[in-house]
């Protein structure tokens, strides 16, 4: 549906977008993170106006098409704001934001089948949250008693309305309006829930919030561009407990196996160094106009 929009370059407002659009990708590669939202917001007129342009035409297609590009465009002002904290360090935020620019790629992914360079952000993005120390997250399972459709306003429960639930309906997205829920049943807590907005942290008051965020800021030491794709290698090192037997020497004890195996294996201690491999910088798409 990108394309669909896309091929729309006739219209001015379609341009403008683009140039719009252009600018803000141009800020994001220098780290020019001021003001997020500035050119999004210089577009809702154009937006308007070709979602009024799609229904004198009777063009559906068009009016969804320009629902996507919105999300497409707001992806690039999320990054901003990711980004941003991540320079400032304000790495606690920096998760939610994180989740932020998934939610907006998945989001686009469900419509549009040409993604131009959202696949390879989606990874890079992955490659971010790996970075983080969370790895538990807290689910509710809710029973809804009372949801309303977000288009005709019928109920979703029983068939009232001829909705389905996630489509799209002239540049609208139908979504379930929860009016009342009857209770909240469980939480669970889950490793890879579809919303991790909702971390899960044992309290351990040893760590503290520089321990805790290490890894995020060691590799923003490094200075690589937000844009640059890596790899993350870990390298396990041993150090001795103070035995003279290297780990791969045969055992002293004439069992023929080898030290790490036999009577030293409570000798060393196990570290995990982390070696940042750079790959490929993200190609970002400029729109010709
Ligand atoms: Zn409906
Ligand atoms: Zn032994």
């Amino acid at each position: 549906m990108l394309q669909y929009f896309i091929k729309h370059r006739e219209l001015r407002q379609v341009t403008y977008i683009f140039k719009q659009l252009n600018c803000l990708k141009e800020r994001l590669l220098l780290n020019n993170f001021d003001d997020a939202f500035k050119e999004f917001e210089s577009c809702q007129v154009a937006f308007n106006e070709i979602e009024s342009f799609s229904k004198q035409n009777n063009d559906e297609q068009l009016a969804n098409s320009n629902y996507v590009f919105k999300c497409y465009f707001m992806l690039f002002c999320h990054l901003m704001l990711y980004f941003n904290a991540l320079k400032k360090k304000n790495y606690a935020n920096s998760w939610v934001l994180l989740q932020d620019c998934i939610d907006d790629v998945r989001h686009i992914g469900r419509f549009a089948e040409e993604r131009l360079e959202v696949t390879e952000i989606l990874k890079l993005l992955l490659v971010y949250e790996s970075l983080y120390p969370y790895t538990f997250f807290a689910s509710p399972e809710i029973v809804i008693e009372k949801s309303k459709c977000s288009i005709c306003g019928k109920s979703m429960q029983n068939l009232e309305c001829d909705h389905i639930k996630g489509n799209l309906y002239w540049g609208k997205i139908a979504r379930a309006h929860i009016e009342e829920i009857k209770t909240l049943s469980a939480i669970s807590i889950v490793t890879h829930p579809e919303n991790k907005r909702c971390v899960l942290e044992f309290i351990e008051e040893s760590i503290t919030e520089v321990e805790k965020f290490k890894k995020i800021d060691e590799f923003l030491k490094l200075g690589l561009p937000y844009f640059q794709m890596f790899k993350i290698n870990p390298q396990y090192k041993y150090i001795s407990k103070g035995c003279i037997t290297k780990r791969n020497e045969k055992c002293p004890c004439g069992s023929g196996l080898k030290f790490k195996k036999c009577c030293g294996k409570e000798m060393f201690l196990k570290y995990i160094n982390y070696i940042v491999k750079p790959e490929y910088k993200i190609r970002l798409h400029f729109f010709g106009v």
